[in-house]
Parts: structure tokens; sequence; C-alpha cells
């Protein structure tokens, strides 16, 4: 097993965190390990030797020239502050430079406690390490951008949750781990020269085109938010829900992180929310771009020093970070219809888009209509031909089809205006409309063999077809249906 280390936050003062060592655990077996992202990050790995992959992934074994360390931040939990959370069961191990020259940061989360775990136990239940596989590595094939799983694996060991259960750990890969909250932690304090040191950090690493504005940290707000508006719009095109979308759980690297409570919507519902913790809907489906736009503000809030020098007026900073954050309801919007134009085929700019997606959207949710399948078998809809069997199959998860077929009607003619023939338009919505997602049941049966059998071959089985989430898969049909009524999962939990 061999890391190229090369580590940049290690350099930083020591007051952005705490070095840690992993803790060992008594019977590490791996349960997947990720050869495709190993060969992009340049990972050398003797494939022979698999309880050497285990030792090191569950961090009884520091590969070569790693130096481990838990960061310290804040964060807005649920709307309230907590002035010092951290990595508390996550550990950095170093970053590695792939051959393209993208840096990327490898993570334990779950080996052991840390400076910052407060009362946790600094490990991870087997549950929530395979979600994380899963729905991780999925959202990577649909092309967002998220933290990745090099590998899993069992500890042999059990931890205590609602009940005990078996511990894991899951190998995460990052662009960048530095949070939102991160800043918010060394503003609390008064601490303007850290701020400063980590927003040339972040800037050097995500944003270096940010160096030749005028004010770089004004230009690094503007492309952190721009990041931000643009995944989260991809979320909403593809119904998904973070379910904590706490400013510790946002990351400056633009990446999806922090796959707890999360969940692909089955049933379109504009007010959906899965999370067992989130009980006044604050992080709801329709909530989240509104949610992005508040946790900005909480990072605009840190940087408003370095927008000015000491002769100016507070309130010019002030002006800067408002007019930022009112574009990114623009540019969120222009996300979005853009998205949604791409999922409905359209290649044109019409005025009455936004209309036609959010009256579909409307339909799907009286209908209680399946949100990735109505987008898959509209993608499979000719316009220019009869075809019954995509027609029945379409109109077969709503309710009523008299909404359904108004709106279908009013998409149809929008599609006139298209110069696109119906094979066309029809190749370039199923490139954007999954056929699969990580349903929740599907997480769920993954889950429950593992726990209770020791079987992993169902979580297998399902990580091989999200392989291709975009591909109908001959055979794996099953994967593509919503739950049946007594498979419906109604809560998802953070499993901390
Ligand atoms: P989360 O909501 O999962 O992002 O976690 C919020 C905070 O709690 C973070 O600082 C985590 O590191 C910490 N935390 C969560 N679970 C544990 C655990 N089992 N042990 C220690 N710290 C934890
Ligand atoms: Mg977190």
């Amino acid at each position: 097993m061999e890391f190229t280390f090369n580590n940049t936050f290690a350099q930083l003062p020591d007051y952005f965190y705490s070095r840690t060592q992993a803790t060992q655990v008594k019977d590490p077996k791996l349960i997947i390990f990720n050869h495709e992202l190993a060969e992009q990050l340049g990972v050398s790995e003797d494939l022979s030797d698999q309880q050497k992959l285990a030792q090191v992934f569950a961090g009884n074994l520091t590969p070569t020239g790693a130096e481990p360390l838990a960061t310290v931040y804040a964060g807005h939990q649920f709307g309230g502050f907590s002035p010092q959370l951290g990595d508390g069961r996550a550990l950095l191990l170093g970053e590695t430079v792939t051959k393209q020259g993208e840096r990327f940061d490898i993570q334990l989360k779950g080996a052991g406690p840390t400076p910052y775990s407060r009362n946790g136990d600094g490990r991870s239940a087997l549950g929530p390490v395979l979600r994380e596989y899963l729905v991780s590595e999925t959202m990577y094939k649909l092309g967002v951008e998220t933290t990745r799983a090099l590998a899993a694996v069992t500890t042999g060991e059990e931890v205590a949750r609602e009940r005990l259960v078996a511990g894991g750990v899951i190998t995460r890969v990052a662009k960048g781990f530095v949070r939102v909250g991160s800043f918010e932690y060394f503003s609390s304090q008064g601490n303007q020269e850290a701020v400063k040191e980590l927003a040339n950090y972040e800037i050097d690493r995500h944003f270096p085109q940010a160096k030749n504005a005028d004010n770089p940290y004004v230009a690094f707000l503007a492309a952190v938010i721009d990041k931000q508006a643009k995944l989260i719009a991809q979320w909403m095109n593809l119904g998904f829900i973070h379910g904590v979308m706490n400013t510790d759980n946002m990351a400056i690297s633009g990446e999806t992180i922090d796959y707890g409570p999360c969940a692909f919507m089955d049933e379109f519902s504009y007010k959906r929310v899965y999370s067992s913790i989130d009980r006044n809907g604050r992080y709801a489906y329709n909530n989240q771009p509104q949610i992005g736009q508040w946790n900005l503000t909480r990072l605009a809030e840190t940087l408003l020093p370095l927008f000015i020098d000491e002769k100016e007026d507070g309130k010019v900073a002030v002006a800067i970070a408002e007019s930022l954050l009112k574009n990114y309801q623009q540019q969120y919007q222009n996300y979005w219809l853009n998205g949604m134009r791409n999922k409905l085929g359209l290649e044109l700019k019409d005025d009455t888009d936004a209309d036609l997606a959010n009256e579909l959207l409307n339909c799907m949710e009286d209908n209680q209509a399946d949100f990735t399948l109505t987008f898959f078998y509209l993608s499979q809809l000719p316009h220019y031909k009869e075809n019954i069997e995509a027609e029945n199959q379409l109109q077969g998860i709503f309710k009523q089809s008299k909404q359904s077929n108004a709106w279908l009607k009013k998409w149809k003619k929008r599609l006139d205006l298209e110069a696109l023939t119906d094979s066309q338009r029809m190749i370039k919505m199923r490139q954007v409309n999954p056929v699969y997602i990580p349903r929740n049941h599907q997480i769920e049966r993954a889950i429950r063999a593992a726990e209770d059998n020791n079987d992993f071959t169902v979580f297998h089985e399902l990580q091989a077809v999200l392989q291709k989430p975009y591909e109908l898969q001959a055979g794996k049909e099953a994967y593509m249906l919503p739950p049946k009524a007594e498979e419906v999962v109604h809560q998802t939990f953070c499993g901390t």
C-alpha cells in the first residue's frame, strides 16, 4: 500500500489542528476497496494483501508519509452556534497529488477519538459507512461534486448506538475538507490572522484565479458562492436531500460532504424530510437553496475584515458581501433552470421554461409521482411517433392522468420549438436523468444483510449497479423500482 503524500495542511500553524493517531482496532476486515479511485489517485496497492489493506484502512497501520491530524472547526447546527466542534471521528492522513496535478485529502472516518470528540467515541457504525460509500460514489457517477470513498472496513469491534452494532471505518477522499465552520471557529475567537491564513490556503488550493482580483478575498467569496449555487442546484435536479446542512457540513471546495441522514427522494414532495433529528424541517428538500445562502452569509461574515483596509468604513465591506450574496439567488436559479432544461430535453431558452418545470414538479407532488422514474420515463417518451408502452409507463406513476396529460401536452408543444430529433433528444435526456439512484430501501436492505448476517453480497450488488446510474442494465430492473408500501424508509439517522 503506497501513498505518495505531499502534505500542506500539516505545514500550517498548529492552531488549525491537533496531531492525533488512530486507535487500534481488534480485527479489521476489508469490505471494499475502490480500485478505480486508487488508480486516479496514483495509489499503488498490493492486491494480494487484503489483510494489509484492512490494517491501513482501519488505522492500525499508518502509511509512510502520513501525518495524521484532526482539524478544528465550529459551526451553526440547526441555526444555533457551536463555538467548537472539529473532526471528532475523522483523521486526515495527508494529501496526495494526482498525475494531473489535482490535490486530494485522504481521511479515515471512524478511526477513534480525537481531541474534538467531546462525548463521542470517535467511531462509526457499519451502517453509516456502507450508506456513505454507496451514496457518495453514486453522486460522483452522477456528476455531482462530492467526497469519494476509497475503502471501507469492518473493525471487528462493536460500537454502542441505540444498541450495540458492528463498527466500521470509511476512507474518504476530498478536494478539501475545510468547511464554512472552519472560518467561523477562528472568526468567533477574534483570530482574524488565522481567518486570513485559512482564506489564503483555500485560495491557493481551490481558487487560484482569485489571486489576480483587486481583492482576492472578495473574489474568493464570489467563487465559493458560485460553487454552492451550482452544487445545490444539482441536488435539487436529482431529488437529493442532504439532511444536515449545518455550516460545519458545507465544504469550501464546493463538494457534497458529510453523508449522514441524506436521502434521494422516491415520491416527490417539496417538504420532504428524512432526517430523524430535523424535527422542524429546516433542511427539507425545498429549503436547501435558501439554507445554502444562509450558510454562505455566515462565511461572508467571517471574511468582512478582509474586504476593506483599516481606514475604510465597515459598511463598505457589508455592502460588498450583500451584493455577492444577493447574486446567489440568481446564480442558483440559472443553474437550476439549466439543469431542468437538460432534464426536459430543451436546448433552447424560452421564457416559459421555468413555469413548465415547476408545473411538472407540482403535478408530481399532487400525484405522488416517483422523482427519478418520472424523469427517466419522460426520457423514454417519443414525441413524433406514438409509443403506447412508454406512455403507459409514465402515466402509471401518476395517480391521476388528467393533470399529467395536460402537462405532457404543454411539454410536447414546447418540444416543437426544438431542432432535435426524438432519438437525439432522448439520448441527451438519458445523460442527465438517472435510471438508478441509491434508494433508501435498497440501502437499508444492504445494511440489514451486512449487520444482521455478515452478508455483504447485497451491498456489492447494489454498488455494482450504481456504478452506471445513467445506463439501463439488463436484469437490474428491481433496482429502478420505488419501495413497496412495506419497504418505505420514512426516516434516516446520522448514526453518530
Ligand atoms: P455531523 O453532524 O455528523 O457532521 O457531526 C457533528 C460533529 O460531531 C462533528 O464535529 C463530528 O466530528 C462530531 N461527531 C459525530 N459523531 C461522532 C462520534 N461518534 N464521535 C466523536 N465525534 C463525533
Ligand atoms: Mg459533519
